[in-house]
């Protein structure tokens, strides 16, 4: 089975000419087939084990280093490919499209702490640790949820206070990190970036500071590999557990109080890389519906004949080539580190994960009982697709900003 069935054509925007956003130059069309490729060899072939046994393929993820995709977004000094928005969202639909498990823990490491690291360490912490992450050495994870907190950011609980030496003590547990722990004995993240409490600020707001952790720091830990997940299950996902864990003080990022700031410049990309995966999941499902109703038939008919299965696939079709289109506009436009496309970087996660969900389940329903079973892949990625309404920021946040947003800017509507 192939994933990666579409052509890809590079044609300028003259007139009579089409162009292809998802495609825009020529070195965003050899990074596609390079994924693609490298999705072909090694991603699908161990796709469906990796899912049944809740595995998580280490060794696979290291191997993308040698391709210059942990650091897609990353300065070239530094041992990364120093790509843009639309690269990433290339490399999150290709991996998705075969195993969004695994494009999880790419994504963690690469956008959650690789791009989180370019665009908010200093030059020392990128120097020493951009090289290590770009290359696979280490692998990163972000730890921003907790047993008791998830959407309401402001109200988690894991404290960091400064000592006399300039050094910190972080106290508190973090829930849900992807590649929080790297195998089932309890290895941990090489390098994990922390939100903690450090106080509050002069207007009794909740101050939270980031920190980079890493394996070998007393106190840090792995609580727990959290097995029995719905889907993602080719991803690890723990609960870190941080006991009197010491940092030293340069391994603060940025200022006291600056998580915010940290925040607002990696979460756009964050949203977006996300709903490229939905992109992945949908295209991938539609392609695997289409080429069943063509193979099977009832009633001496081929079930695509069938109002009921075209309005399946029909549907799908619109939602994917919508999301497709939302997906790489948006990409387009943005500018990494920077903000400037809240508005759409929630309105792509919003759109595009439920449609990708509505498409592997109308993928389900046409190829019928062979749907059901792990062998035909559209089961996977039903399940698969769940996820993306969940993490990252749920739906009902996404529905809340947009909403808070077209209240303060009601002009965008009409620009
Ligand atoms: C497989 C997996 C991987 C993950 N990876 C990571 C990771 O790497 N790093 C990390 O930090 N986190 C990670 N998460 C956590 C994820 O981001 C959170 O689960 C998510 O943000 C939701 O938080 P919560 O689960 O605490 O739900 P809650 O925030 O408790 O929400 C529960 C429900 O209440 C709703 N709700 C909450 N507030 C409001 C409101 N104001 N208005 C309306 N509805 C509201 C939510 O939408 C949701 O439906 C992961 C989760 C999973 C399952």
């Amino acid at each position: 089975m192939n994933p990666n069935t579409k052509k890809h054509h590079l044609l300028p925007m003259y007139w009579g000419w089409s162009m292809d956003i998802a495609n825009p130059s020529e070195e965003h069309q050899m990074l596609r087939e390079l994924v693609c490729d490298f999705v072909n060899e090694y991603v699908e072939p161990q796709s469906l084990e990796c899912d049944r046994d809740e595995r998580f393929n280490l060794d696979l993820l290291r191997s993308l280093g040698e391709l210059g995709l942990l650091g897609l977004t990353a300065s070239e000094e530094f041992g990364g490919a120093g790509l843009d928005a639309v690269a990433t969202v290339i490399v999150h639909e290709e991996l998705s499209a075969s195993d969004p498990g695994f494009a999880l823990a790419y994504l963690a490491h690469s956008m959650l702490f690789v791009n989180n690291l370019e665009y908010n360490g200093d030059e020392s912490q990128r120097a020493r640790i951009l090289p290590k992450v770009c290359s696979g050495e280490w692998i990163g994870a972000m730890a921003m949820s907790e047993p008791d907190v998830g959407t309401d950011v402001l109200g988690l609980s894991t404290t960091a206070n400064k000592r006399d030496d300039g050094s910190w003590v972080i106290n508190g547990r973090k829930m849900w990190i992807t590649n929080g722990c790297l195998d089932d004995d309890g290895t941990p993240a090489d390098v994990v970036w922390v939100y903690a409490k450090t106080g509050v600020d002069d207007n009794g707001k909740t101050q939270i500071s980031t920190f980079l952790v890493e394996n070998g720091m007393p106190g840090y830990s792995v609580g727990q590999k959290i097995v029995g997940k719905t889907g993602m299950r080719a991803s690890n996902t723990a609960e870190l557990v941080f006991e009197d864990c010491i940092v030293p003080a340069e391994n603060l990022v940025g200022g006291v109080g600056d998580s915010m700031i940290h925040m607002m410049r990696n979460l756009e990309l964050e949203r977006l890389t996300l709903a490229a995966m939905s992109l992945g999941i949908a295209r991938r499902s539609l392609d695997e519906m289409n080429k069943y109703a063509t193979d099977r038939e009832a009633f001496g008919r081929q079930i695509r004949d069938f109002g009921q299965m075209q309005r399946y696939i029909g549907e799908s079709w619109a939602k994917y080539r919508a999301m497709r289109a939302y997906i790489y506009d948006t990409a387009n436009n943005m500018a990494l580190g920077k903000t400037g496309q809240r508005l759409d970087s929630d309105g792509v996660k919003l759109f595009a994960t439920t449609a990708a969900k509505e498409i592997a389940d109308a993928a389900m329903q046409v190829m019928g009982g062979y749907g059901y079973v792990s062998e035909y892949v559209v089961e996977r990625l039903w399940r698969d697709s769940k996820l993306l309404e969940i993490g990252g920021g749920t739906i009902e946040s996404h529905q809340k900003n947009i909403t808070r947003d077209l209240s303060k800017s009601p002009e965008v509507i009409n620009d």
